[in-house]
């Protein structure tokens, strides 16, 4: 499949990676829109937010589980920002569910 997502879990493109586990990674973002910028991914190619079912809504559960010691490893203990971006109107560039992990600054109101 023509994901690069699933190729950096496969280890075809190569990524700076902060956590992984048999479920998830998360790698810093190769264009940075904040001090700390990470992408967590589940390693289940699931297209979006709007692709997410019942069955594989685990995979999300799983990564929301470890998203505190992902952050605190991070050096983000003064907060950050989780963000999704679902299918055109939001942007989505790349379409293997993704959620941005934003911080290392006070965060205005744009996505960083
Ligand atoms: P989105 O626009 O929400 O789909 O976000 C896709 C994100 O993936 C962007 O912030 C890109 O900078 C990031 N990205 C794309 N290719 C790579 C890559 N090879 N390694 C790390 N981050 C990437
Ligand atoms: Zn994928």
């Amino acid at each position: 499949m023509d994901c690069i997502f699933c190729k950096i879990i496969d280890g075809s493109i190569p990524s700076k990676k902060v956590y992984e586990d048999d479920k998830m990674l998360a790698f810093h973002d190769v264009n940075p829109q904040a001090p700390v910028h990470v992408i967590m991914i589940p390693k289940e190619h699931i297209p979006s937010a709007d692709a997410v079912t019942e069955e594989n809504s685990a995979y999300i559960a799983h990564i929301f589980s470890k998203v505190p010691e992902i952050a605190k490893s991070l050096g983000l203990e003064n907060g950050y920002r989780i963000v999704n971006n679902c299918k055109a109107d939001a942007g989505q560039t790349v379409f293997h569910l993704h959620f941005h992990l934003l911080g290392g600054k006070p965060l205005g109101l744009e996505m960083a």
